[in-house]
């Protein structure tokens, strides 16, 4: 734990089903919970880059649809809506505590072509004190462009960053080596030094 205790540049990933109820709508003293205590780190120091999911679920809530969309075109309408709400929220919840929020929405071509320069977008956002809140762009994402999951964005956005450490937060008490949902023999890892490709993959 030590890492993260030490850590001044963080990077901290919350999941969809950490921030919403099963209906879709937002668990809002779940939210309010963490700004809380990102704000309080902000206070002692460090910086935060957060990486949220929730956009497509809270779209499809907030939308009234019976069941979060399986085709392309719903996800992307879905995530336009629920995008909106979440950093509604999240800017609403930090102007509180008195931070500033920024939204960057990303697709892995963005990040992969370094003429985009999307790192420096970071780097300057965290250099002028805002918290930079990173979700990936569901609403123009398609399979050749997208990350797939935010676990992997966020591992990304760690390494671009160059964090001191990456936190997940979600409903998995840990990282494995596979699904543990889907796989039985999936091991956890109890400590990432490097994040490499395999990693990653
Ligand atoms: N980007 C997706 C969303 O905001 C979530 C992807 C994930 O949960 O890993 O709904």
């Amino acid at each position: 734990m030590s890492a993260v205790a030490d850590a001044k540049r963080l990077v901290v990933k919350v999941g969809t089903s950490t921030l919403t109820y099963e209906n879709g709508r937002l668990n809002l003293r779940r939210i309010e919970s963490l700004v809380k205590v990102l704000s309080d780190l902000k206070n002692a120091g460090r910086e935060i880059v957060l990486v949220t999911s929730g956009a497509i679920g809270v779209g499809a809530g907030h939308l009234g649809l019976k069941e979060r969309p399986r085709d392309i075109g719903g996800k992307q309408a879905a995530a336009a809506v629920g995008q909106c709400e979440l950093m509604y929220t999240y800017d609403k919840q930090f102007s509180e505590y008195g931070h500033v929020t920024a939204q960057v929405l990303l697709t892995r071509d963005v990040v992969e072509d370094d003429r985009r320069k999307v790192v420096n977008t970071l780097c300057r956002l965290l250099e002028y004190g805002a918290v930079p809140i990173i979700n990936e762009n569901d609403t123009v994402a398609t399979e050749e462009i997208e990350f797939g999951d935010n676990d992997t964005l966020s591992a990304l956005v760690a390494e671009l960053v160059g964090a001191d450490a990456l936190v997940l937060l979600t409903d998995i008490d840990g990282l494995y080596d596979a699904d543990p949902h889907q796989s039985p023999d999936a091991h956890p890892i109890p400590e990432v030094r490097i994040i490499d490709q395999n990693l990653l993959k």
